[in-house]
């Protein structure tokens, strides 16, 4: 039974509808039991020889790794456009291009990284939204190193 059309049928008693959010519930666990064993049984290949990605491949489930290879991937439409430096604290502006109806389009994205403490943080939040690290932050990272 789908999710939504567990929640979203018509009211009940209060006993049914107990029953529908434990066996809601027992599906969702048991569908996250048989991701978990995927994962850690098969590996999804790494997309690039980065060090940090081959982190991500052992640290995170597969649906979550898939999410960072996009990050990885996209790195490709970042460049950086300018750094200031200021002690340990660097502040890039990444741009990146990305396509809309046919249409280029710029954004800018602001990146702080401390070269003392290895913290950095991306205005995109993407991090702070969904746990994993943002293209523009890769593309910071992967400068920071040389
Ligand atoms: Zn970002």
């Amino acid at each position: 039974m789908p999710f939504l059309t567990a929640i979203l049928t018509p009211p009940q008693p209060y006993n049914n509808l107990s029953i529908n959010m434990t066996t809601l519930w027992h599906t969702r666990w048991k569908k996250e039991n048989e991701t978990d064993f995927a994962s850690l049984n098969t590996m999804i290949p790494c997309g690039s020889q980065s060090l940090i990605e081959r982190q991500f491949q052992s640290a995170y489930t597969h649906a979550k790794f898939a999410e960072v290879q996009i990050e990885f991937r996209s790195k490709m439409n970042c460049i950086i456009q300018n750094c200031v430096v200021e002690g340990d604290a660097c502040i890039y502006e990444v741009m990146e291009e990305t396509m809309n109806n046919h249409h280029s389009h710029e954004s800018i994205f602001k990146v702080n990284y401390n070269r003392n403490t290895n913290d950095f943080n991306c205005k995109c939040l993407l991090f702070e939204f969904r746990g994993i690290i943002c293209r523009h932050s890769l593309v910071v990272l992967a400068q920071e190193r040389q």
